[in-house]
């Protein structure tokens, strides 16, 4: 709590009373530690491949007559070390700008159309990821009045995760119910599931299960948060169902009238 008194005097310098501002400022402190918690994270995300490129890079210089096998594949963790720098920075550049967007174009979403263009996105991405894939829409022709792009991250991160998350010869069903209230989307998987302690935390921004297994499939940690501000942008709501070694249910409900 922060106290900020002001004492009064009359024209001869007589205290005749005082005014004490009382603020609690909890939320603020909240916020800033949030704020210099997420940039220590944010440095340390971004440190970790750029030391790993620079090692790669310092071996190759040094190391004149390395065997050809050897560079090869120092070249292609620099490669890949390089692509995650690349999402890490996207990422933290599109939570950024969801953050601190007061107002976006709004128009009229064919809800189907943005979900085909993921679908065929995400299929061509992991199309040597044996996964069976199914969804259902009760109405193709749905039209949301919301932003596109958002809609299509919802879909997009998702989507992702179900299939990162799900091992070879598992299934990722995905349905789509709207009402003249709102549209409610359903990614369910039958993958490795999220531990009970956990699922409150994965929101968090770069908070993951484990740590290994996001970095194996390519996670930045982000997803989720990126998904969470859209949504409350959007005056939605997101639940989590899950079972350890089972699989995971994430249920997003969009109100029609999100920007009213
Ligand atoms: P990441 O880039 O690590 O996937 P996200 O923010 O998208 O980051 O998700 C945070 C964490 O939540 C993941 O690291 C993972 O542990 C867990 N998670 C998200 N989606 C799923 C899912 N469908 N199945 C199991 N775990 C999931």
């Amino acid at each position: 709590i922060k106290l900020d008194p002001v004492y009064l005097q009359n024209t001869d310098s007589v205290m005749i009373g005082s005014i004490v501002n009382i603020e609690d400022i909890t939320e603020k402190v909240k916020l800033e530690n949030m704020r210099s918690d997420f940039v220590a994270n944010v440095s340390h995300e971004l440190k970790t491949p750029l030391t790993s490129i620079s090692g790669f890079v310092e071996t190759l210089r040094i190391n004149e007559d390395i065997d050809p096998k050897t560079r090869n594949r120092f070249l292609a963790i620099i490669e890949s070390e390089s692509d995650r720098l690349k999402r890490l920075i996207d990422d933290i550049l599109l939570l950024s700008f969801i953050e601190n967007k007061d107002s976006i174009p709004i128009e009229d979403v064919k809800v189907y159309d943005v979900f085909r263009e993921v679908y065929d996105m995400t299929s061509y991405t992991y199309k040597n990821k044996d996964i069976d894939i199914n969804y259902s829409f009760n109405d193709e022709n749905t039209c949301i009045l919301s932003n596109r792009d958002y809609i299509k991250q919802i879909f997009l991160n998702l989507i992702d995760n179900a299939i990162k998350y799900t091992p070879e010869g598992g299934k990722v069903n995905i349905d789509v119910l709207s009402s003249n209230s709102d549209i409610v989307i359903k990614i369910r998987d039958t993958g490795v599931g999220i531990p009970k302690e956990d699922v409150e935390r994965i929101f968090e921004r770069f908070y993951r299960v484990d740590k290994a297994r996001s970095r194996d499939v390519g996670g930045t940690g982000l997803g989720l948060a990126i998904i969470k501000h859209i949504i409350k942008y959007l005056n939605g709501s997101i639940q989590v169902n899950s079972e350890l070694g089972k699989g995971s249910e994430f249920i997003v409900t969009i109100p029609q009238k999100n920007f009213l």
